[in-house]
């Protein structure tokens, strides 16, 4: 005998309700699908369970993390600009942990944010540390392999180090696969190009990490920098690249990369110019507002991206960034930041803006017949519109429980 479950809500949450719902359930079965979405009084008889709550909300999306540093017990010291960051990231990298200790970080940091409501990761990583814990967690994962080379010489090679990667797993059940470009300071044109041209073909987006920092730019505008200090250092310098003269934004657009399959990440340092660019091309945006202020003291132009329309998700970022794994702790810093978004903004971002950039459709949305995991949330006062449902569901005082 099927074993029905009922949610019963006084204020139910879905992006692509017209407004929250008053007094609704939600009847699911023991794997969490939701089998009817309506007022509380028609489904009372149907249940064998009911359980209620105050406000009920879909399963949230941390739309890009590393979990690689997942066992960082502290967050590599900042303020002095991206460049400054990665060279002490990379002096302690590991963090003084063996292979297995970083593999039960992530499954215990997995097991955390599960819990708090996080239903699904954009995880990006530039090799399979992370692979196993998340595969055997059953947590769903965008697994970004990560491809990083500026030298023209290494495209062959990075290219079948991806293939070999991609052939070596099944990815299907929770985990599925996609290329990133890491960064324009560490990808060369020709590698972008060739990363494009495979997500395109194997029907992916492209994620990579953009307008993060200043620096960015001084490359690509004039070929100078502490780029090109960092790139010397590090032996990865290519002496034939010629600075095209303008910011990477504006060369890719020059490139035909961008596009509605580009996932641009930070967007910290992205002019207003370059942010209505972007959203004319469909580019989507992951923010991650913690890191930004931590590494460079940036926060991106949000308010232009909503004006213009972008597709917004969230993100943590690493732990080398943000001590936080939880994305609704990046809501809750941007709503605090820019309070005067249009009601709404935030939540979407966290749920159905987060599951459409990693391609998830059936997540971030209230829908019956889908598992899109639901929270639910005491908030501790009245609300009674969007505005003041959002305030409320990102104050540090709801208690959130995961309840399917
Ligand atoms: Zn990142």
């Amino acid at each position: 005998m099927p074993h029905y479950i009922l949610h019963t809500a006084e204020i139910l949450y879905s992006p692509d309700f017209d407004r929250p719902k008053v007094g609704y359930g939600l009847l699911i079965d023991e794997s969490g699908t939701i089998l009817e979405a309506a007022p509380i009084r028609e489904l009372l008889d149907i249940c064998d369970e009911r359980h209620d709550h105050q406000v009920i909300m879909p399963g949230v999306v941390n739309a890009h993390i590393h979990l690689t540093d997942a066992g960082r017990t502290e967050t590599v010291p900042g303020g002095e600009g991206l460049v400054a960051w990665i060279r002490k990231l990379l002096v302690d990298r590991d963090a003084g942990l063996t292979s297995k200790e970083r593999e039960e970080a992530v499954t215990r940091t997995i097991d955390e944010i599960r819990a708090s409501g996080t239903v699904a990761l954009g995880e990006v990583v530039n090799n399979e540390g992370t692979l196993k814990p998340i595969m055997r967690s059953g947590m769903r994962c965008r697994y970004i392999h990560e491809l990083i080379d500026f030298s023209r010489e290494g495209r062959e090679k990075i290219m079948a180090e991806a293939e070999r990667l991609k052939g070596a797993h099944g990815w299907e059940g929770n985990v599925v696969h996609a290329l990133g470009a890491h960064a324009p300071y560490s990808i060369s044109p020709e590698l972008m190009k060739s990363i494009d041209e495979w997500s395109l073909a194997n029907g992916t987006y492209l994620y990579q990490h953009l307008a993060e920092g200043p620096d960015e730019r001084k490359l690509y505008e004039q070929g100078e920098g502490p780029w090109v200090e960092f790139l010397k250092m590090a032996g990865a310098w290519d002496e034939s690249f010629v600075p095209p003269g303008v910011s990477p934004i504006l060369f890719y657009d020059q490139l035909g990369l961008l596009s509605v399959r580009f996932v641009a990440v930070h967007l910290a340092d992205a002019a207003d110019s370059e942010i209505q660019l972007l959203a004319r091309r469909g580019v989507k945006a992951v923010l991650s507002p913690t890191s930004n202020l931590h590494i460079t003291g940036l926060l991106p132009h949000v308010r232009e991206m909503v004006r213009v329309g972008m597709r917004l998700a969230l993100g943590t970022d690493g732990r080398g960034s943000n001590p936080s794994m939880d994305v609704f702790d990046e809501a809750r810093l941007l709503h605090e930041r820019f309070p005067d978004l249009p009601p709404g903004t935030l939540l979407r971002a966290v749920t159905v803006g987060g599951a459409d950039v990693l391609g998830f459709p059936d997540l971030g949305r209230i829908r019956v017949g889908s598992s899109p995991g639901l929270v639910a949330m005491e908030i501790n006062e009245e609300v009674n519109d969007l505005k003041e449902l959002e305030r409320a569901i990102l104050s540090n005082d709801a208690k959130r429980e995961r309840i399917a």
